[in-house]
C-alpha cells in the first residue's frame, strides 16, 4: 500500500520518533505549526479515526493523553491543541488515522480557534441531537 505513514511505520522513511507500543507510534511533524508539533498514528492502517478499529479506538486515547503530557512538559508550554481531520471536506491531507498534538502558548497568534458560531434555536439544537441519536 502507499501510505507515506505505513513506511514510516515499517522504517522505509525516516522520522523523528518520540514513542512507540505494540499498537501505535508518535513523531514529529515534517512541517510543524509550532515547534514540538507531532503526530500519534495506530500501526494498523486505516483511512482515518471513522474507519478505526475498536480494538485500536479503545487504545488511542490514553496515547494521545500521554503525548499531550509529554509535549506540554517538553516544550513548557501553556496548553496544547489536539487536533483531528476525516476527510478531505474536513481537512485531511493523509489518508492514515492521525492525531495532531500542538503546543501552546498564551499570545501565540497560531489563530486555531473555533469559527464563529451558527444562529440557532433550541428546537434546531434538539432536532439535531435527535438525528443524531437516530444513528446510534
Ligand atoms: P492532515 O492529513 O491532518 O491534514 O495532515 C497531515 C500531516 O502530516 C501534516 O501536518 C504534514 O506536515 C504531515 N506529514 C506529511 N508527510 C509527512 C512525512 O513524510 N513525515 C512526517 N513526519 N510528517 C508528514
Ligand atoms: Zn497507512
Amino acid at each position: 500500500m502507499d501510505c507515506i505513514f505505513c513506511k514510516i511505520i515499517e522504517g522505509k522513511i525516516p522520522s523523528a520518533k518520540i514513542y512507540e507500543d505494540d499498537n501505535f507510534i508518535a513523531f514529529m511533524d515534517i512541517a510543524p505549526i509550532a515547534r514540538g508539533h507531532c503526530l500519534v498514528i495506530p500501526k494498523h492502517h486505516c483511512r482515518n479515526v471513522l474507519d478505526t478499529p475498536d480494538y485500536v479506538a479503545e487504545k488511542f486515547y490514553p496515547v494521545i493523553v500521554k503525548i499531550s503530557r509529554m509535549v506540554k512538559k517538553a516544550f513548557n508550554a501553556d496548553g496544547v491543541n489536539i487536533m483531528q481531520f476525516n476527510e478531505p471536506s474536513a481537512g485531511q491531507e493523509v489518508f492514515h488515522a492521525h492525531v495532531h498534538i500542538i503546543p501552546r502558548y498564551e499570545n501565540d497568534n497560531l489563530g486555531i480557534k473555533m469559527p464563529s458560531r451558527l444562529n440557532v434555536t433550541i428546537s434546531d439544537i434538539q432536532e439535531d441531537a435527535m438525528r443524531i441519536k437516530a444513528n446510534c
